[in-house]
């Protein structure tokens, strides 16, 4: 008689435990501290998801996580994802991070775009839509990319190396360009909305083995996470939730939220199609994911 209530209590703690688990599993997210990455840190806050944010300082060591499987998901530059994903890693992008919000700042002695010519400027990675902003930038002004020295650089650290005049210019995620600008060093050459209209950059991708062993709780993220975007639309939220990642000045924070769309979170062909057409343009990726293989419909 013990014997069975001994069991029977066992067999309950186990359901329970497992019920627990199913329930209340903590996702782990990678994000940097960007304010593209608000709809991920909205998500923290969402109900009937368990969303843990996983801070990383570099997109190299972010990316491996999220290859790796040591996160679940990351906000992510797209291009990145899209290279790994190429590569033979099992990726999917799921949502936008947000839509137009770059700048291309330069230096004060830079008045128009072709006195770019034979100076350094720094993007975040060649594997991203700065790369594109700054070849576009550079078309439009009858320069090509060899006619400037691409250097890659962590993001925070921009704004002070074209204060130190190390570069000339710049394009990489916000807050940083709006940094640049409240230094008084830089100015705003062009915002990526007047180089390519409603610009993709950052994308929620999730690791494909994670989302085969999580697809219940992961799903629900997805469903957060377009809805947290739906939220941010308020730039006094935003604003909020920059705050919880960033220890910038309110103004830098309100200037970065001036360029960035948070409203259209969904990937469409047509979009996803207008960006593989860039990265093939310029020399960014020869064989890009297409849309069925590397995104989920909405
Ligand atoms: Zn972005």
């Amino acid at each position: 008689m013990k014997k069975n209530i001994i069991i029977a209590i066992a067999l309950a703690l186990l359901l329970v435990s497992c019920g627990g688990r199913n329930d209340k599993e903590t996702i782990k997210i990678a994000y940097l501290p960007i304010t593209h990455a608000l709809p991920s840190v909205e998500l923290q806050h969402a109900e009937n998801v368990n969303v843990e944010l996983i801070k990383y300082g570099s997109w190299p060591e972010l990316l491996d996580a999220l290859n790796t499987g040591r996160v679940d998901g990351a906000s992510v530059l797209i291009e990145l994802a899209m290279k790994a994903k190429a590569q033979g890693v099992g990726l999917t992008a799921v949502a936008l991070g947000h839509t137009d919000g770059n700048v291309i700042v330069v230096a004060e002695d830079i008045k128009k775009g072709e006195d770019l010519k034979g100076k350094t400027f720094a993007i975040p990675h060649r594997a991203s839509s700065h790369h594109i902003f700054l070849q576009e930038a550079l078309a439009k002004d009858g320069l090509a990319i060899e006619d400037v020295n691409v250097v890659e650089m962590a993001p925070p650290e921009m704004p002070s190396a074209l204060a130190n005049r190390q570069i000339s210019g710049y394009c990489v995620a916000e807050p940083f360009g709006a940094v640049g600008v409240n230094i008084s060093k830089g100015h705003v050459l062009y915002r990526s909305d007047e180089l390519w209209p409603n610009s993709i950059c950052c994308s929620l991708v999730l690791n494909d083995k994670a989302y085969s062993e999580k697809k219940q709780q992961l799903d629900k993220v997805i469903e957060a996470y377009l809805k947290a975007g739906e939220k941010l639309v308020d730039k006094h939220e935003a604003l909020v939730k920059s705050k919880e990642i960033l220890s910038q000045p309110d103004d830098v924070l309100k200037q970065s939220l001036e360029w960035i769309d948070f409203s259209h979170l969904v990937i469409t062909p047509e979009a996803y199609e207008e960006l593989v057409s860039k990265v093939k343009k310029y020399g960014i990726l020869n064989n890009p994911p297409s849309y069925a293989d590397f995104v989920k419909e909405k």
